[in-house]
């Protein structure tokens, strides 16, 4: 054949591969806008615990007080690394096929799984922090949610008050909580990864206070992303489901 004809031949050829890829990307991405990545990445036999999609653009909470740049770093490179590193511990062994919720129970206090615990648990946390989060939040809950708060605390304020607090002196890395324990609605804060699924209890609303929160915005600031958070950010309706959910 004249060798005219190989440039073309071999174009065509390329742009056949780049549709097949391009068709795999696709589907993949359209399996992780519905959330599906866990059966698609499974069947894969590659991933078994999936980061869910941000609930939100990475610049939608800018004009409430956190830049995109937070959640290129907190939602892109940490919470990511959290899924990456318990995906590669529990790979290959009997916690593979288990529930993320399962995985940190069963690796709480215990040496031996203090890594997987801690990227479990780390994973559920901002998991379930991103959805503690809308622009223009804040303001005051409602209904069954706003009675029980006021019931637990005495008033609305009160609870701003020792939600605060718990946040503000949780020592190093950690959580600040609004949880349902049996019933009762408490404030706790718990160190490094530790969570309220460890212990049992139902996690309705969490606040981030570990460093890499909130370094970008309030660099080291605590009270003021605290502030901020309580102020304009909190989704008090996802508060309100978990509460109904409880
Ligand atoms: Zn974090």
């Amino acid at each position: 054949m004249p060798q005219s004809t190989l440039p073309t031949q071999n174009k065509q050829l390329k742009q056949v591969r780049l549709a097949k890829l391009g068709g795999i990307f696709l589907e993949y991405k359209a399996a992780s806008v519905l959330a599906d990545v866990y059966a698609v990445t499974r069947g894969l036999n590659t991933m078994a615990i999936a980061q869910p999609p941000l609930p939100y653009d990475f610049n939608a909470l800018e004009p409430y007080g956190m830049k995109a740049e937070t959640f290129e770093y907190h939602y892109g490179k940490h919470h990511k690394a959290y899924v990456d590193n318990l995906n590669k511990l529990i790979a290959d062994t009997e916690m593979a096929d288990h529930s993320l919720e399962d995985i940190i129970k069963a690796s709480f206090k215990d040496q031996a799984k203090a890594g997987i615990f801690n990227n479990s648990a780390q994973v559920w946390n901002h998991s379930f922090f991103w959805n503690c989060l809308k622009p223009a939040g804040g303001g005051t809950p409602s209904g069954d949610l706003a009675a029980k708060i006021d019931s637990a605390f005495g008033s609305f304020d009160k609870f701003k008050e020792e939600f605060s607090n718990a946040a503000t002196t949780q020592f190093g890395s950690g959580w600040a909580w609004l949880i349902d324990d049996a019933g009762a609605l408490k404030v706790t804060k718990t160190p490094n990864a530790e969570n309220p699924v460890a212990h049992g209890q139902k996690a309705l609303l969490t606040l981030d206070v570990w460093e890499h929160a909130y370094y970008i915005d309030f660099r080291n600031a605590r009270p003021a992303f605290i502030k901020n958070f309580l102020d304009q950010l909190v989704n008090w309706e996802f508060v309100e489901q978990n509460l109904a959910a409880a």
